[in-house]
């Protein structure tokens, strides 16, 4: 076998709660725009039209109880707290009736966003690259596994800045529901053990100073906790 020009990176993983195990990561797909009011805070209406997706590479993954940089290039940079759906089977083309089959379990996320350059590139009608994808972007506890927890589609969603809370909801509120996303995704792309689905977050969404503590929950999941600098 060849060599390698110069040493691969190790691959991006979370831990698995209850487990000396870790969860690789394959790829991050995320949901935009999948809860009522959220969406009105950015100046759309809700539209149960067509589910909308983008990507996070899967090296942007940064654990719990870390301290997290502000990115270069944004004047607005945001929280948004998600529950997220960790998948471990392969699914093709996979009706909502069986979709949470392919769930191993679940984490919270968070989705940090350059917000103004995400605004500035949907009002160009350009792609959100630079204002959703970059270094430590994706926010996440361990990964609790479906045997342990059960799944949180009925599960209260919040997150506190500096011990005030911020963004509350329901994950029940999701206008396109886990199994809607996951049988949506897998008719587009082949969904694989070690992918990430953030599924959205609820209104409340909002800028993130240096110094600031960020704790977000999914009641019956986990706590997320990240300190910025
Ligand atoms: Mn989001």
């Amino acid at each position: 076998m060849s060599e390698y020009v110069f040493s691969p990176s190790t691959p991006p993983s979370l831990p698995v709660a209850g487990s000396d195990a870790r969860f690789p990561i394959h790829r991050i797909y995320c949901i935009g725009r999948n809860y009522a009011e959220h969406v009105r805070e950015m100046g759309r209406e809700p539209d149960r039209g067509a589910p909308m997706f983008f990507l996070k590479p899967a090296d942007t993954i940064v654990e719990n109880g870390t301290t997290i940089p502000i990115p270069p290039g944004t004047e607005n940079f945001h929280f948004e707290i998600e529950l997220v759906a960790a998948i471990g089977k392969e699914g093709r083309n996979i009706p909502t009736e069986s979709a949470l089959d392919l769930v191993f379990g679940y984490g919270v996320g968070n989705d940090l966003t350059r917000r103004d350059l995400q605004l500035a590139m949907r009002d160009k009608g350009w792609p959100w690259e630079i204002g959703k994808s970059f270094e430590h972007c994706a926010a996440c506890t361990a990964i609790h596994p479906v045997a342990e927890i059960g799944h949180p589609l009925e599960n209260d969603i919040w997150l506190d800045q500096n011990g005030t809370r911020r963004q509350s909801g329901n994950t029940r509120e999701m206008i396109f529901n886990l199994q809607e996303q996951i049988s949506y995704l897998s008719e587009l792309y082949v969904l694989r053990p070690g992918d990430l689905l953030f599924t959205g977050t609820p209104a409340g969404v909002g800028p993130i100073a240096a110094g600031d503590t960020l704790v977000g929950g999914v009641d019956g999941v986990d706590e997320l906790t990240n300190t910025f600098r």
